[in-house]
């Protein structure tokens, strides 16, 4: 939107720049409306989150806004409150078939949790009609739900087409669009789509572009959408979330069952979300698990939505505990309290593994991330490690040795700080950590026996074998009793 658009008395970039040399610590800074600080109020919110302190300011003056930050962050909030006060100050009667504000996202599940953030910080602004438009529902109830017009439309590409293409709706109201997780939408093939539909806009309209990464496909987009955009960023480009403790289990493809099994019964967990390759991948590993005595369930996309939500419900209710997906079954899903990810498999695609982990350590929460590796996935890690630019910590379960560090993963991981996960730090001085003690996601081992050991042999310089008390080679042994890194000190196992 540019700066004499607006109607409603937003602009000018003096405006964007005194507030960006105020310090905005709470939500009353915005200005925004009374009903929605009240929402605020009741969804506890105290404190914007980065990515809210930045983009907030800017998308209140109508400006057009790159935004660079992962799910987790507090995203759908910072697009979700200034276009909520939008539509409260400038108020307008939306025409039949219309919609004044058009977010477009990738999944039904993220789709769902975006229109239900502006039901909720909405909620006390009336009227205020909100739809969501997605696939795998009858689309007759949709057709209904927009043709009196409504404030805001959520949809996924492919289910908004039809809706246009059965005249149900029009996109020439359009005053701001949202497109949320770009990259995503281009990896699932939405592009064309997403063209089709900016085309059908009018040019004036504010444009507000989030994206977790940028690869150069996704900028050209983005240019070919925006005006003069303002870029705001909460972390480095495809940089992975820094609260997350991540490890690598170098196993055997045959052991990962097993190895989960374990996994499940040594870490304390609380909701635990398994990723594997494959739908096929995602029933063998529920029915292993529910062999074992586990209560597991799949989300993808043979899932009927029904099914899909029902899931989901029960897994973010706390009913159910570990639920396995595939990437893009899970790519929205929004629960808090996920404190495990499980990469059964490691995805090939570096981004996948970033988005995947950042389904843990949400709204400012702690999180573990394992990733179990065979043979065939060495490469994967590689490119992880190189784009992430950290050396996971590692065990390797089929020979009890640690791989060789590389030159360039030991020279980027000992550019980065000791973020004090505890006693890893006391490895690298001794010179046997492959890490050279920096890497951020090492940690306090929770067995205190085992992390003086692996400082003894760490003393001794090189790359030293990991104690491994209770396995031969090929088969899973304990993971607490030997180089897990936990944060916090000692934990009580718990079986799930
Ligand atoms: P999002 O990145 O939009 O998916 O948000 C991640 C989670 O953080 C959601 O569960 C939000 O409800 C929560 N959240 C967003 N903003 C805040 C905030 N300022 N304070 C506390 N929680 C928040």
């Amino acid at each position: 939107m540019s700066k004499n658009r607006d109607s409603a008395g937003r602009s000018s970039d003096s405006a964007v720049l005194a507030y960006r040399k105020i310090p905005l610590t709470t939500f009353n800074d915005f200005g925004l409306a009374e009903p929605i600080l009240r929402a605020l109020v009741e969804e506890n919110y105290t404190t914007p989150t980065p990515i809210q302190a930045q983009t907030i300011p800017i998308v209140l003056t109508g400006k057009d806004v790159i935004g660079i930050a992962q799910t987790g962050t507090g995203k759908t909030a910072s697009f979700a409150l200034p276009i909520l006060n939008h539509i409260f100050t400038k108020r307008l009667r939306p025409e039949r078939k219309s919609c004044r504000v058009l977010v477009l996202s990738p999944t039904r599940e993220l789709s769902g949790q975006i229109a239900d953030s502006f039901r909720a910080y909405g909620r006390h602004m009336k009227p205020l009609a909100i739809e969501l438009a997605i696939g795998g529902v009858p689309i007759n109830r949709q057709i209904r739900g927009v043709a009196h017009g409504v404030e805001v439309l959520v949809a996924t590409p492919g289910r908004l087409l039809d809706l246009v293409h059965q005249r149900a709706i029009t996109l020439n109201q359009v005053e701001i669009l949202v497109l949320d997780e770009a990259d995503r939408m281009l990896d699932m093939g939405f592009i064309n789509d997403i063209r089709k539909v900016v085309a059908m806009l009018r040019k004036e309209r504010q444009t507000l572009f989030f994206s977790a990464t940028m690869p150069g496909e996704i900028t050209k987009l983005a240019d070919s959408m925006l005006t003069n955009p303002e870029k705001v960023a909460v972390t480095p480009q495809a940089s992975t979330v820094d609260r997350i403790e991540q490890r690598v289990i170098l196993t055997e493809k045959s052991a990962k069952n097993d190895l989960l099994v374990e996994t499940l019964k040594t870490e304390t967990t609380d909701r635990v979300l398994v990723f594997t390759r494959t739908k096929h991948g995602a029933d063998k590993v529920v029915r292993h698990l529910q062999k074992c005595g586990f209560g597991a369930e799949a989300i993808h996309g043979n899932k009927s939505q029904n099914q899909r939500e029902r899931v989901l419900a029960d897994f973010r209710s706390g009913k159910l505990r570990i639920l396995i997906a595939t990437d893009i079954a899970a790519r929205g899903i929004d629960v808090d309290g996920v404190s495990h990810v499980v990469n059964y498999d490691l995805p090939n695609i570096p981004e996948s593994y970033v988005h995947r982990i950042g389904r843990t350590a949400r709204a400012g929460r702690d999180g573990v991330a394992i990733s179990f590796c065979d043979h065939e996935e060495a490469a994967f890690l590689r490119d992880i490690q190189r784009m992430i630019r950290i050396t996971i910590p590692s065990i390797d379960k089929r020979t009890g040795i640690r791989p060789a560090a590389r030159p360039a993963d030991h020279h980027q991981a000992s550019n980065r700080p000791n973020r004090g996960r505890g006693a890893a730090g006391n490895n690298g001085g001794n010179g046997g950590n492959r890490n050279g003690g920096n890497n951020r996601n090492g940690g306090g081992n929770r067995n205190g026996s085992n992390q003086g050991r692996t400082s003894n042999r760490g003393s001794q310089g090189g790359n030293p074998p990991i104690p491994r008390a209770e396995s031969t080679p090929g088969e899973p042994n304990s993971i607490g009793s030997v180089t897990f890194l936990q944060r916090g000190g000692n934990r009580t196992p718990r079986a799930s």
